[in-house]
């Protein structure tokens, strides 16, 4: 048993498929110049086969991936006939009587370094086709068994180093039973993607792992606990195929609540909206019965193509997610990548700290005419539903302003082309920086809502990278310093009357529950897997003690304290009738909030 993160909840049971990282490690092995011609022979062997696996893989992802994704592999083949690689392994064999895999390991290496040592992001591109190529080539050479695909029909477990937000695009939810990775965190986009697919999901296993997993392990990962299980006993395998059931049975009783409405006992309203990335996800969400659509991560959309989607194909899908929810609120949260979400044609500069560096609005600002695609997109969506507009990362002002003067101008535009839409689109912002939480009075002036994203606003506070395993034990949304940011945020928002909702990972968490009550919070947006568990706490409380359990939670010195505390209230809404009777006659919740994706104002 291996203890790692978990990352997304539920069991998976089923055989590894390991996504080789093929790092070799062998002798600088020396040949004898009689052996030179035999040599050759198995380096041409060893590029034929390696030019037909890529045509064959070619041929597999053509239907998936369209024509013009599966070019990088006509790169590939090209690589593996370009006569300035081909002469230095064969140089380099001839001149130092080296073996083929050697004479290929250090021509890859000098061509990867030539390549990096550009200040060109194409050529840093091609160093990696070359490194990838390379190294298939030296998988043949060296007789290494390894897989490179995913078995077609069978379901498998993904174990990888570490996987990019690109790749999960494509998994096949039907056949991807659970992930691994060795790196990654809880609230990495990867995680917030399993999350969202449902699959089970442990991260940052490296450091735990003595022996590496292999394709063809069986494994069982219980995504709560954390905990992976290579190649378990019978009676470990009987454990967790009763859990499995039970898992099961669990999830049909919270599909029930789906229509119920989504109320404390005491009669106060929330909204549980979804947080989606994708179409598919939003059909999900309206199964589970969610009030809307608190943050549309866009950013999936520019992922896995080429080049960035234009301003019809985004139109379309917007409007199709309006016309989904019906009249239901969609928050659509404008471009967000950087940090852990990157496109491979947007050339971002190569950064120490992707996090803290070039990202989101900072990149739109400067970039207005992807900006501006993308507003124009949703502005015009606007007609066939409750749209509103979010930035993310806004730390200012003055950016504040200047994305609201780019979205009057793409207004302009519109009027003029004669586009309808409609004229007061809600603006809000995402408040995930603290600089943000520290001037949230003055910003609450000029937006419509507030939603705040704890994921990141964790990561700035505690200074604790959200991707990293190393320090994912630091990472706590439940510390002082949170509540306190959160409190502020709330009460400058109510002063102006603006409303409020927290769309971080937080927000799907059940043991939040009381802190939202406490805070006077009712508008939720979370990953749609967490929405009935939510409601199923959520229609099990009672709100009527809110201000005494504010002021207990804001004595809290410890999140220790204050899960504590949280716990307390949560066993105490184990409500008796004796209890809710006497609620009920006090009057029940009475609580001056304003609503956010309830309305569309
Ligand atoms: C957040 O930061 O809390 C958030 C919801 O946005 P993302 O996870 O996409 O960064
Ligand atoms: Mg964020």
């Amino acid at each position: 048993m291996v203890r790692g993160i978990g990352a997304s909840s539920g069991i998976a049971m089923g055989k590894a498929f390991v996504i080789p990282t093929w790092e070799w490690d062998f002798p600088d092995k020396l040949i004898d110049v009689t052996d030179l011609a035999y040599e050759f022979e198995r380096l041409y062997d060893g590029i034929r086969s390696s030019k037909d696996e890529i045509r064959q893989i070619k041929e597999e992802f053509v239907n998936v991936l369209g024509e013009e994704q599966t070019q990088i592999f006509d790169a590939h083949l090209a690589i593996l006939e370009d006569p300035v690689f081909m002469n230095e392994v064969q140089g380099i064999m001839q001149r130092q009587y080296k073996a083929a895999e050697v004479a290929v390991k250090e021509t890859i290496e000098k061509f990867v370094n030539m390549f990096d040592l550009l200040d060109d992001g194409y050529m840093k591109e091609r160093a990696l086709d070359i490194k990838d190529v390379g190294n298939r080539l030296l998988k043949h050479l060296l007789g290494a068994l390894e897989e490179t695909l995913p078995p077609k029909d069978e379901p498998y477990v993904l174990v990888a180093k570490e996987l990019i937000p690109s790749q999960m695009v494509h998994l096949d939810v039907n056949q991807t039973l659970g992930l691994v990775t060795m790196m990654g965190g809880k609230t990495s986009h990867v995680a917030i993607m399993a999350r969202a697919m449902g699959v089970p999901y442990v991260v940052g296993l490296e450091e735990h792992l003595a022996t590496p997993i292999q394709t063809g392990d069986f494994l069982i990962i219980d995504g709560d606990e954390g905990i992976v299980y290579i190649n378990p006993s019978e009676t470990v395998v009987k454990h967790y195929l009763k859990l499995k059931e039970s898992w099961r049975q669990e999830q049909d009783q919270l599909m029930q609540l789906a229509d119920l409405p989504s109320q404390t006992m005491d009669g106060l309203s929330y909204n549980l909206a979804a947080n989606i990335s994708s179409i598919k996800e939003l059909e999900q969400a309206i199964v589970k019965g969610a009030s809307g659509v608190g943050l549309f991560r866009t950013e999936f959309l520019y992922m896995n193509r080429a080049t960035f989607p234009g301003e019809e194909e985004q139109y379309e899908v917007y409007k199709e997610a309006a016309e989904k929810l019906a009249g239901k609120p969609l928050v659509i949260r404008t471009l967000d990548v950087g940090g852990d979400k990157h496109l491979d044609y947007l050339e971002l500069p190569e950064e120490e700290n992707p996090s803290l560096g070039y990202r989101a609005i900072r990149i739109m600002l400067d970039r207005t005419d992807l900006f501006k695609t993308q507003l124009r997109a949703i502005v015009r969506s606007s007609s066939y539903g409750c749209i509103k507009i979010m930035y993310p990362m806004i730390s200012s002002l003055e950016e504040l302003r200047r994305a609201n003067e780019v979205l009057q101008e793409v207004k302009e535009e519109l009027r003029q082309e004669g586009a309808s839409f409609k004229d007061d689109i809600p603006v809000g912002i995402m408040i995930e920086l603290p600089a943000a939480v520290m001037i949230s009075d003055l910003l609450a002036q000029e937006v419509d809502f507030f939603s705040i994203g704890t994921n990141d606003l964790v990561q700035y506070v505690l200074a604790v990278d959200r991707m990293n395993e190393h320090v994912a034990h630091l990472y706590d949304p439940y510390h002082p310093s949170i509540l306190r940011m959160l409190k502020m945020t709330v009460d400058n928002a109510r002063k102006q009357g603006i409303q409020v909702s927290v769309c971080g990972e937080i927000a799907g968490d059940v043991r939040a529950l009381p802190l939202w009550i406490a805070l006077g919070i009712t508008d939720l947006s979370m990953s749609v897997a967490s929405i009935l568990r939510v409601k199923s706490r959520l229609i099990q409380s009672l709100s009527t003690d809110a201000s005494n359990m504010w002021k207990q939670l804001s004595a809290c010195t410890s999140s220790v304290r204050v899960l504590e505390v949280l716990e307390h209230y949560a066993q105490n809404e184990a409500v008796s009738p004796e209890r809710l009777r006497d609620v009920n006659e006090s009057g029940g919740a009475n609580l001056d909030v304003p609503r956010s994706t309830s309305s569309c104002m």
